[in-house]
């Protein structure tokens, strides 16, 4: 039997073993994780903390027990791996003993993810990060121990937003520290005060242009002297990936620290793949390389490998990343797909449209607000973003599909929506879109 050794339990990994086991039922599986749990959804870790999903068990996705007995796949959990030898195919594991033993394997599977950045402060051990499940169960704790009331997020960025609005809804007082005046930076610059009025209106405190000096057991101290009363720091200022095992290997790292694929997720050494969060990834629209931490990703990329190493064909192999991504901010619904603002030039078609998500007469209608930049060579979209109601996301995945596909934006017209009154308009947002670039390129 073929043996796969996958390094990681959650997203990429829990997801990989799964995949190949539904593809060969011979092969042995054997996952390596230095946590003490696995398989649980990282993506709804923010909505525990409002308690909108209450029992955080419903956040794993499968046990250790169900691995072992229905899919046959063996799962070391406090199981680190600290080097790889890909000449002799054999890894190192150190145990929660700190034992040391090696395995070795056919293929090799990475999916260590990332770590949440933390900043160097004086009283920098005060602060809680939110990537995993024991940290949120560290703040929960926290929260209910000491009774907490005020909590400090630093960042802004979409896990800090996230935190931000449950926490509120928990009914804390919350105050972001923000090191420019932008949210969500992934969205158009010109939604920006909407987002700023939503968490403003929503009692959120905001400290813009300022950094943090010191956090203190019960305040911030800025550095511009300003002092925040805050009994719960969070810091989510970004990721690191967590490669550091892999750089004396003979596995190729970017920067030093993103392991290098291609499109079929193989690394630079035969029978050695990656995914996830540790991984560069390939931007779909020019093929340039881009760390794309994401979920969508890290689950379509599981498939290219488990196809892959199987032997099984694929039907078609992923054309990389669009870079769709959304959030929800209280009653707001902000997504975004393709091209990063700053890398349009005043050359791309710039088409706004502000339109309701369903007929104007319907009281439960809401607006939605939409710009998308046309490529003038192609006439296909490079970049949308949108904020508004819930059907914004409806309207940024048909976009992400019209760039798949190399749809020309004047063909949007014939875009054909399902209408009723309580869903749509005869004439969609994306439908106006369409009518909008046309009288655009006739100009
Ligand atoms: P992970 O899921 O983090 O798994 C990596 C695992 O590898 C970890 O458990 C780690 O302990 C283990 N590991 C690391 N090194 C070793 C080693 N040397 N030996 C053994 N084990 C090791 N994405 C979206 O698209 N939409 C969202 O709404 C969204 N929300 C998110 C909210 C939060 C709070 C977080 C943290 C992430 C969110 N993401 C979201 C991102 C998404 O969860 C990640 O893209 C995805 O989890 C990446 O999967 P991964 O396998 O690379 O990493």
């Amino acid at each position: 039997n073929k043996r796969i050794i996958i390094i990681g339990g959650v997203a990429g990994g829990a997801t990989v073993a799964s995949q190949i086991r539904r593809l060969d039922d011979q092969c042995d599986i054997v996952i390596y994780e230095k946590r003490p749990s696995f398989s649980f959804a990282n993506c709804g870790l923010p909505y525990h903390l409002s308690h909108e999903v209450e029992d955080i068990e419903s956040l794993y996705a499968a046990s250790v027990d169900e691995f072992d007995n229905k899919r046959n796949i063996k799962v070391h959990l406090n199981h680190e791996v600290i080097n790889i030898d890909t000449k002799v195919n054999k890894i190192t594991i150190k145990d929660e003993h700190n034992e040391q033993t090696t395995d070795t394997y056919d293929f090799l599977i990475l999916s260590p993810g990332a770590h949440a950045k933390r900043l160097e402060v004086r009283g920098q051990h005060r602060q809680f990060v939110l990537h995993n499940i024991e940290q949120l169960e560290d703040i929960e704790s926290s929260i209910k121990t000491h009774d907490i009331q005020n909590v400090t997020i630093i960042g802004a960025g979409y896990i800090a937003l996230e935190a931000a609005e449950n926490l509120k809804e928990r009914g804390l007082n919350v105050s972001i520290i923000n090191r420019s005046d932008q949210y969500y930076k992934a969205v158009d610059r010109q939604f920006n005060d909407d987002l700023r009025d939503t968490l403003l209106s929503n009692d959120i405190k905001l400290y813009e242009h300022c950094e943090v000096d010191q956090i203190d057991a019960h305040q911030v101290i800025l550095n511009n002297g300003q002092t925040i009363l805050s009994d719960l720091v969070i810091t989510a200022i970004g990721i690191t990936p967590s490669t550091q095992f892999i750089q004396s290997s003979q596995i190729d790292l970017i920067d030093d620290k993103f392991i290098k694929v291609n499109a079929l997720n193989q690394t630079s050494v035969d029978n050695v793949y990656a995914l996830g969060d540790a991984i560069m990834t390939r931007r779909a629209i020019d093929n340039q390389p881009i760390h794309l931490p994401l979920a969508w990703i890290t689950h379509r990329d599981a498939t290219t490998i488990a196809h892959h190493i199987t032997n099984t064909k694929i039907d078609k192999p992923s054309q990389g990343v669009y870079s769709a991504s959304i959030i929800r901010l209280f009653d707001l619904t902000i997504a975004t797909v393709g091209l990063k603002e700053s890398e349009l030039t005043d050359e791309y078609i710039k088409i706004e449209h502000s339109g309701y998500d369903r007929a104007g007469y319907m009281p439960d209608k809401e607006k939605i607000q939409i710009i998308v930049y046309i490529d003038p060579s192609t006439h296909q979209v490079a970049r949308a973003s949108a904020i508004g109601g819930r059907d914004v996301s409806k309207y940024i995945d048909l976009i992400t599909m019209s760039m798949m596909n190399q749809m020309v934006v004047e063909d949007f017209i014939n875009i054909e929506p399902t209408y009723s009154p309580p869903y749509a308009s005869p004439k969609s947002i994306i439908n106006m879109i369409g009518y909008k670039a046309i009288n655009a390129f006739k100009k």
